[in-house]
């Protein structure tokens, strides 16, 4: 899934290698799909894009927001934009194809599930995309300790576990499934661990480790379990992952054990992670 990171990185590669193109024709649900999604009018898309330039892209939590001119290209969740640089390559199967006129070409192949959206800027007021935007990411000053806090604070009340304060709710646009999880391991606590419990010191570790976790991510071009623009992995070398379950705590040497819990695999040490 599009999580930070992910979005950051697709944003950067695409500033440095899409802006000037122009779109010289669109291809919408080429193979269907039955959790692909779209954000705008569907019967306006190909006049929106078509002869539009490539001017920008910018990520807003997971979302990856693709300017052209006045018109505004989303992708998200499973919906990652993937580059050709030239139409021998183009896939068979996409959801979704945006082909410039240099012969290269932007398609999505929808993984689990995913949206893009197409519409003119400002037009489009889901809450996701908005909550997106408007939030303070962990990457900017804006997202003091006192804004975490007051996020915290605001959840509480009924109980509500490490994992789901991180990753429901839209707290924390961007922070997923994925990146929680490393960001627990980090804070030592357990995506069941009952957030009412948490000390205030536990708080303050959790919210140092979100932000150095989502800022290496960032740094390093997305992590080790995703796949980039150009459908290369990402360099950062997740601590807890697909990749590493069963094989030795690297801080305790114990078995990293997985489970699911919340509609999702969850990764954890039972030693250094408290429940
Ligand atoms: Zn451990």
């Amino acid at each position: 899934m599009l999580e930070i990171a992910e979005s950051y990185t697709i944003a950067e590669q695409m500033r440095k290698s899409l802006v000037g193109k122009i779109v010289s024709e669109i291809v919408v649900l080429h193979s269907p799909h039955k959790f692909m999604w779209f954000w705008g009018e569907r019967e306006t898309f190909e006049e929106l894009l078509e002869g539009k330039q490539v001017t920008g892209a910018k990520q807003y939590g997971g979302i990856i927001e693709l300017e052209l001119e006045t018109v505004r290209v989303t992708f998200s969740d499973g919906a990652y934009p993937r580059y050709y640089d030239n139409s021998k390559k183009f896939p068979k199967k996409h959801q979704f194809m945006m082909i410039f006129d240099d012969d290269t070409a932007i398609s999505v192949s929808v993984q689990m599930y995913g949206a893009v959206g197409i519409f003119e800027e400002g037009t489009y007021d889901g809450d996701y995309y908005i909550g997106s935007k408007e939030k303070p990411s962990p990457l900017d000053d804006r997202f003091t300790y006192a804004y975490f806090k007051q996020i915290y604070n605001q959840s509480g009340g009924k109980k509500v576990s490490a994992k789901a304060f991180l990753g429901t709710q839209q707290r924390f646009p961007g922070i997923g499934n994925g990146t929680l999880q490393d960001i627990l391991y980090h804070a030592g606590l357990h995506p069941k661990c009952d957030m009412a419990t948490v000390s205030e010191e536990e708080l303050k570790k959790l919210y140092t480790c979100l932000r150095d976790t989502v800022k290496e991510m960032c740094q390093k071009g997305g992590r080790d379990t995703e796949k980039d623009l150009f459908g290369v992995e990402g360099t950062y070398q997740t601590w807890l992952s697909k990749k590493t379950v069963w094989t030795p705590c690297p801080q305790c040497g114990y078995e990293l054990h997985k489970g699911s819990y919340l509609g999702g695999t969850i990764y954890y040490c039972e030693h250094c992670q408290r429940m």
